[in-house]
């Protein structure tokens, strides 16, 4: 039972070690949080050898940030003047628009490989962008001051949760019926 507890609130490198989390294999698991905002179940004795130091992520942002700039197109479209008035910080400056992949849902799509072998896992261009310029996950969103959804410059980015992005759109929103009304 000690043994259970020893880890708990521990850092390991990049590693915070968050509560016990069953076994792998033979060995105690540990849900453990890096410092990039992923969590992963990670045997305790890779974390006291330091086998374990992080997921991943400090090779995944050199190797993202040097494929990202190919996909983007620097001279996309100037904000709305709602988005303006609501984050005058973009004012006068272009959106990055991303060239490749989309997803379903309109937004900017990058895969990229995970570990040793063929498989890849995609990932949200806008939240790339946020994970280069930071070294860190947006938590839990990035959101758009732009409305762009296929923008991916940082500057044109916030980091909210889905009420803050809704309550950001409904600025935005009564922007453009202040507007109608004269107001
Ligand atoms: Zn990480
Ligand atoms: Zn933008």
């Amino acid at each position: 039972m000690s043994a259970k507890l020893k880890l708990k609130g521990q850092q390991f490198s990049l590693w915070t070690v968050l509560h016990s989390s069953g076994k792998i294999g033979r060995g105690q698991a540990w849900l453990c949080r890096c410092r990039c905002g992923t969590e992963r179940r990670i045997d305790g004795s890779k974390l006291t050898s330091g086998q374990s130091k992080s997921c991943g992520c400090t090779r995944l942002r050199r190797t993202l940030a040097a494929r990202f700039l190919r996909y983007v197109d620097k001279h996309g479209p100037f904000p709305s003047p709602e988005a303006i008035k609501v984050h005058t910080d973009i004012a006068g400056t272009r959106c990055w628009l991303w060239t490749s992949s989309q997803t379903a849902s309109g937004y900017g799509f990058i895969t990229e490989h995970i570990g040793i072998g063929t498989k890849r896992r995609g990932l949200r261009a806008h939240r790339v962008a946020w994970f280069v310029n930071t070294g860190l996950w947006p938590i839990p969103m990035a959101c758009h001051k732009c409305d762009n959804k296929l923008c991916v410059r940082f500057s044109h980015l916030f980091q909210g949760t889905n009420k803050d992005n809704m309550k950001d759109m409904l600025l935005k929103e009564r922007g453009k019926k202040g507007k109608h009304y004269g107001k």
